[in-house]
């Protein structure tokens, strides 16, 4: 028996030409979430697939997904967004690629979050829009720590126990993903201000449609970037490949 077709919402991860014809893409999808799926004859049969097939579009999709087969088999795909804007300015392009990276090195094939998908989503559709698209970056990252089970910890000094307060200052020790007070700790790597901590604590948990309201700039939106981006580093160990195009086509 042919297995049943599935119907979902899809944002293009990846995509990579596989023979003369066809195109292997990585998809995050709503309700499956993150798959790899052949397009027969993609690169051929332009009809189908022509224009949807590309990074970070929002595609309504069906495929289907034999047993024990790792690839899925991609029957048909409808476009709801290409993201244009993001296609067309580098610097979004380049934020993209970055929310792009920590989700293909986070998220296995077969694994589901309905939480990530809409993140990702409301992260496009907000790019798109060109609203301050450093400080998206830093909305995205400090909810998806959170969405993959690494939230880090603004709350209480990860030594003592005291709640944060203005009393202190306080530096973010990437290893245990938590802050640490001046009494704990004499350190002044990755020091934090108030500011700092304070927006990052309303960022975690403030619901997504919300999100967009948060204003990030400045010190603040240095401090809080340099601080995500080191966390991810030390949390999946490795490098962000797309990181530096991003620092060099974002810098204000
Ligand atoms: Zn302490």
């Amino acid at each position: 028996m042919a297995p049943q077709a599935t119907e979902t919402e899809a944002v293009v991860l990846n995509c990579i030409d596989h023979g003369e014809s066809d195109i292997i893409v990585t998809l995050l999808c709503q309700n499956s979430g993150r798959i790899s799926a052949i397009a027969k004859g993609a690169r051929k049969s332009k009809k189908r697939f022509v224009n949807k097939l590309e990074l970070f579009s929002f595609l309504h999709i069906s495929y289907q997904q034999k047993t024990g087969w790792g690839l899925a088999f991609l029957s048909e795909a409808d476009l709801h967004t290409s993201f244009l804007n993001i296609r067309l300015h580098p610097s979004l392009y380049a934020v993209a690629s970055v929310i792009r990276e920590f989700l293909l090195i986070s998220i296995k094939d077969g694994e589901a979050d309905n939480k990530i998908f809409s993140l990702c989503l409301w992260a496009f559709h907000s790019l798109n829009q060109n609203q301050q698209p450093r400080a998206i970056l830093t909305l995205f990252l400090i909810q998806f720590f959170d969405y993959i089970g690494y939230r880090p910890d603004f709350d209480m000094c990860n030594k003592c126990n005291t709640p944060s307060s203005t009393t202190h200052t306080y530096h973010f020790d990437i290893s245990s993903g938590g802050i640490t007070c001046s009494s704990c700790n004499k350190t002044t790597k990755h020091r934090l201000s108030h500011g700092t901590i304070k927006i990052l604590q309303v960022a975690q948990n403030q619901p997504l449609e919300k999100l967009q309201r948060l204003k990030i700039s400045g010190t603040i939106l240095e401090e809080t970037l340099h601080l995500l981006h080191n966390y991810g580093r030390q949390l999946f160990q490795r490098d962000i490949a797309s990181w530096k195009v991003f620092r060099q086509l974002t810098r204000t």
